[in-house]
């Protein structure tokens, strides 16, 4: 038999009409976090193409993507340097594994360019197929890092309440997701949470700063209670994103650095969506003033072309885990996937070409903080912030007592249907909107945004009175 015969790669099916995708859709796929009778009864939006920060749907609606896809895209559709990195690898090597003390040039490449990028001290990378399994991996290696020093009653790792670390039993448990910890019985054991530091919530009408002080003093307060002896580690993202882009006050994370060092508890920064330019530095733990022993890593460090994750791991733990380690027992089949390397490897060289880091800190970041904070006059908006290219409003009934719409009213999820009839895609997470668009955008398009928005509210406006 000759096993190398050419055969056309079939062209995806462009000739189906929405109905007919939409009918296939529910009959054969189960979305991610979606309501399936909802769904089954309105019909998916089919999205069929995208171009640097527009996406089309199979009815030829063009749709401005102020989400990044799901806070990946940085970089922006259609980079043919990306391209070209995967066809190229998929000619090449589509895969080989890097478990029998083997590796592939782009999974050593990746690592070695993630580590020029991280800040100093981060000389190693472990690599997994998504944010999630980075977190796993987290548990994992912070567990063992405990074990090889001889202190294997540190079991216990401190999250947040409201924060988001991913899907897997080990990333929904570190996470503090009410609604996922319900289903499944999470938190798996040894995970416990301490409340997040949204000022809205907890600290109204106080000083800011101080407000960032009470709030990391809630992870003293759990350390104490546990007992620092069995503590391994802390876990947050710089700025919370499927919490609701949850932006800390300025004294919130050296706060939590000194404690953690104060108790020689590992600090673990989960870069997911901060990472790789969104906050206007490489990390999100560089703007908010940490200096974390891991750091995940996923959706931008490929801007999502292509599924790769991993953890950027600290001389603290590295050390003892090469040094004194032996073998971790640990990884995956896709743990330094050559393509999905080869795209990391062209995507953060195309970050560095565009200079989009630089971009955000002193071009879009500070115009889209001024254009968002001009949203304060509309009558729904309670307040705004945002921190690089990530922003969140919160939507409330009176402005003049911060009163919050009651409960029946799904006033986010109002505007977002505003927003997603008008050609952009906002998120809502309660009754906050938030964005988090490509970091190639420019002023104009920001512009662009801001119109957009400006009618989505009158919209959800005029329903809501
Ligand atoms: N960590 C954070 C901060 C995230 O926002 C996400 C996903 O949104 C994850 C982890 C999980 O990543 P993934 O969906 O790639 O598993």
């Amino acid at each position: 038999m000759q096993n190398n015969i050419v055969i056309q790669a079939p062209a995806v099916a462009q000739k189906r009409t929405t109905r007919e995708w939409q009918q296939a859709d529910s009959a054969h796929f189960l979305h991610p976090f979606t309501d399936h009778h909802g769904l089954s009864s309105k019909g998916s939006r089919i999205i069929t193409k995208a171009e640097n920060i527009y996406l089309w749907d199979s009815e030829g609606h063009k749709l401005l993507d102020a989400m990044s896809g799901l806070w990946c895209v940085n970089v922006g559709y259609g980079q043919q340097a990306l391209i070209d990195a995967a066809t190229r690898q998929l000619k090449e090597l589509p895969f080989y594994n890097a478990f029998f003390q083997t590796a592939t040039p782009p999974s050593i490449e990746a690592a070695e360019l993630i580590s020029s990028v991280t800040p100093p001290g981060f000389e190693h990378v472990f690599f997994t197929g998504s944010g999630s399994e980075g977190n796993d991996t987290v548990v994992r290696m912070v567990r063992r890092y405990w074990d090889i020093l001889g202190q294997p009653e540190r079991q216990v790792i401190i999250g947040r309440v409201n924060g988001y670390h991913g899907s897997t039993m080990a990333g929904a448990s570190l996470g503090g997701m009410s609604g996922m910890h319900a289903q499944g019985g999470l938190p798996i054991p040894n995970i416990v949470h301490i409340d997040q530091p949204y000022q809205f919530e907890h600290g109204r009408g106080m000083d800011r700063d101080a407000f960032g002080l009470k709030a990391a003093s809630w992870l003293e307060d759990k350390i104490l209670a546990v007992g620092p002896e069995k503590v391994a580690a802390f876990i947050g993202e710089p700025v919370q994103g499927a919490g609701g882009v949850i932006i800390p006050p300025k004294s919130y994370w050296p706060e939590i650095q000194r404690i953690c060092d104060k108790y020689g508890i590992l600090l673990v920064s989960d870069e997911v969506i901060c990472g790789f330019g969104r906050t206007g530095n490489w990390f999100g733990c560089e703007t908010m003033g940490s200096k974390p022993d891991l750091m995940t890593f996923a959706k931008g460090v490929t801007s999502g072309y292509i599924p790769l994750g991993g953890v950027a791991v600290g001389g603290r733990v590295a050390k003892a885990l090469i040094e004194q380690g032996g073998e971790f027992q640990h990884g995956f089949t896709y743990s330094g996937h050559p393509v999905a390397c080869a795209v990391a490897v062209a995507n953060i060289k195309l970050i560095q070409q565009l200079k989009l880091v630089e971009h955000v800190r002193d071009d879009v970041g500070p115009y889209l903080a001024q254009q968002f904070a001009s949203l304060r006059d509309h009558p729904l908006v309670g307040e705004t912030e945002t921190c690089g290219l990530m922003g969140a409003m919160l939507l409330v009934k009176d402005k003049s007592t911060g009163t919050t719409f009651p409960g029946e009213v799904d006033i986010g999820m109002v505007c977002r249907g505003h927003c997603f009839a008008n050609g952009l895609i906002m998120r809502a997470v309660g009754d906050r909107m938030i964005i988090a668009p490509p970091l190639v955008m420019t002023r104009a398009q920001i512009d662009e945004m801001m119109a957009l928005i400006r009618r989505c509210l009158d919209l959800t406006l005029a329903d809501a009175t």
